[in-house]
């Protein structure tokens, strides 16, 4: 069985406070992108193994976290699972989050699908925020700790271009480092839902927002250089996506997607067309 795992891109994300738990209130609109996918190959086996095409995978991952998550839950998971990472890791683009989601697909794909899709994403929970959405795919406003989703329309046809600098943000540091009052500006999201209800390209770009994007650019000044090029190469709208480093723009025509991403390419090997899915 083959199985693309999604990039995903946050269109809008807001901090609403802390919780109890030490995790974050979070609303935020996601959208998984189908070009940026990592790739799940899976076999039946009569035990476990996990292999990845890159070195330095920890012997406990996302991709083993989710199969003994699916063994608890369903009383099976032996299979032979191969992943071919595609997606930068920690750029803000939920590369394991989707490789998670995607073997619990598998997986119950695999035993004729015991389990639903909220069952999917509950278990999903376990694992990491931003899986419960993994698992959806789509687009969807994501709420509480990223637990809560409500699917919407897809934005309308468009590409984003998508750049990983060479830095690291550590999502975990960067929670911490948030300061909640600071936080001068948060997205309008009843807005952003209007907008994608009403499939306005420009009124979705208006409404853009990530509350990440200023902590992150005011220690990393390189990404104001990404964004003056998808500035100055008129993208109508650009931010990081999640807790970065990637940050993405969006244009309407391939050809001035391709435009950006040859101008970046001098400077950045990590740079993607992607279409929404
Ligand atoms: O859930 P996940 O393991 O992906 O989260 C990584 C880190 O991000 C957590 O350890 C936490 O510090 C932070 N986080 C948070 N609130 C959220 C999601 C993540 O504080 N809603």
């Amino acid at each position: 069985m083959k199985l693309l795992a999604p990039a995903k891109v946050n269109i809008a994300l807001s901090v609403e406070g802390k919780r109890e738990d030490s995790y974050h209130e979070l609303c935020t609109l996601m959208h998984t992108v189908d070009d940026l996918c990592d790739v799940v190959y899976m076999e039946s086996a009569d035990t476990l193994s996990v292999g990845f095409d890159i070195s330095g995978m920890p012997s406990e991952n996302t991709v083993t976290r989710a199969a003994k998550a699916y063994m608890r839950e369903s009383g099976s998971y032996a299979a032979d699972i191969r992943v071919l990472k595609r997606i930068p890791a920690e750029a803000g683009l939920g590369g394991g989050s989707a490789d998670a989601a995607a073997v619990l697909r598998a997986l119950n794909r695999n035993y004729g699908n015991p389990l639903s899709t909220p069952a999917l994403c509950e278990l999903g929970a376990q694992l990491g925020s931003d899986v419960p959405f993994c698992v959806l795919c789509g687009t969807a406003m994501v709420e509480g700790r990223g637990e809560r989703l409500r699917k919407l329309p897809d934005i309308p046809d468009c590409f984003f271009v998508v750049c990983k600098p060479d830095f690291s943000v550590s999502t975990p540091e960067l929670y911490q480092k948030l300061d909640m009052d600071a936080i001068a500006h948060r997205p309008d999201n009843q807005a952003m839902e209007s907008a994608l209800l009403a499939a306005d390209l420009q009124k979705i770009a208006d409404n853009i927002w990530n509350v990440f994007d200023p902590v992150v650019t005011k220690d990393h000044l390189e990404l104001n250089y990404i964004k003056s090029i998808f500035h100055s190469y008129g993208a109508i709208a650009y931010q990081m996506t999640g807790s970065g480093s990637a940050v993405y723009c969006i244009v309407t025509e391939f050809e001035h997607a391709a435009v950006i991403c040859n101008m970046l390419k001098e400077n950045y090997p990590q740079v993607f067309i992607a279409k929404p899915v």
